[in-house]
């Protein structure tokens, strides 16, 4: 009996030989929001495949191919080489990103020259290393510690910047990250949905304030509602990523998002006030109300 599941992946996966020379990949933006500046300091590189058949595939469902095939090695590589054009580009043009982070997945890290070829790849556009940032997911990092974290601190005392992503979905304990060579705390979505709870709130604002007494960044990812904005403002999180300001787009519609969210925002802030919180369900966020 066939399993129709079996079978799309398995097409999928032969489908995916040829995308990277079809130029079937993408590379959408989305903004980070910095709260104190007011304004979107970096963004988030994202891979995005468009089959000439089945249109946008999530990355949800063939990032796991890529890494079984190994073929998120030279895609990994490719998203990366896009991201820094697009930022070496967006920073001759004037804009207020001075950051990509791109998604690096534990088979990239598990290779022993990633760290070697990641550095090349940013030096051949020119953009200085502290401008990239490499998020790695909390679970990445409990699978292959020993390799991956040397990986990491190679790149970081090459000057990279290295998030850990997804934060809180894991089960990293809490001395582990003192170990790690992170600059920045990507707090994951769901624990921004369990803050509807004052349980959820409580846990939420002690991973804000944990991550500002261990002295590194915080965003956090999933920001969709003014209400939500608000609660985190509250709890002193510095940058939100989110539905709120813009969903993740191609570099120009993400270079003119964020030109609005910038100018807009004095404008929103004024705005939200006189708004129901919870209420803001546009899908284009604020920006472009
Ligand atoms: P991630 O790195 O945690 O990326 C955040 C995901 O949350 C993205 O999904 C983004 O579109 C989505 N998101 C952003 N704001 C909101 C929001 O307000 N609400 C909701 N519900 N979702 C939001 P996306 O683009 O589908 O990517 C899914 C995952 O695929 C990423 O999670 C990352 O783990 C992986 N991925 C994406 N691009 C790459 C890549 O270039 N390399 C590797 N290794 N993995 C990638
Ligand atoms: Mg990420
Ligand atoms: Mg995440």
């Amino acid at each position: 009996r066939v399993n129709p599941q079996a079978t799309r992946r398995i097409r999928l996966t032969r489908d995916l030989r040829e995308a990277l020379v079809q130029e079937q990949f993408e590379v959408h933006y989305q903004p980070i929001f910095n709260v104190a500046q007011e304004r979107v300091d970096s963004v988030e590189a994202l891979l995005r495949w468009r089959h000439p058949e089945l249109g946008i595939v999530s990355p949800a469902e063939f990032v796991p191919l890529l890494e079984s095939t190994g073929m998120i090695v030279p895609v990994g590589l490719w998203v990366l080489r896009k991201a820094s054009e697009q930022l070496a580009s967006w920073r001759s043009s004037g804009t207020t990103v001075e950051s990509v982070a791109v998604n690096v997945s534990v088979v990239q890290l598990s290779q022993s020259n990633f760290s070697r070829d990641a550095l090349a790849v940013v030096e051949r556009t020119g953009i200085e290393r502290t401008r990239v940032t490499i998020e790695v997911t909390e679970s990445v990092l409990m699978e292959n510690p020993e390799r991956s974290i040397g990986q990491l601190c190679e790149l970081r005392a090459a000057g990279l910047h290295v998030s850990i992503d997804d934060f809180g979905t894991g089960y990293s304990s809490l001395s582990y990250l003192r170990r790690l060579p992170v600059n920045t705390m990507k707090i994951d979505r769901s624990l921004l949905v369990d803050a509807i709870n004052p349980e959820g709130r409580t846990i939420l604002a002690a991973m804000v304030k944990l991550s500002a007494e261990l002295g590194l960044d915080c965003v956090v990812e999933g920001v969709e509602t003014l209400e939500q904005f608000h609660l985190l403002r509250d709890i002193g999180c510095a940058r939100m990523q989110g539905y709120l300001f813009a969903r993740p787009l191609p570099a120009d519609e993400a270079d003119a998002a964020v030109r609005r969210i910038n100018l807009q925002h004095g404008q929103a802030q004024v705005r939200a006030s006189s708004i129901q919180p919870g209420i803001n369900h546009h899908p284009h966020g604020w920006a472009a109300a």
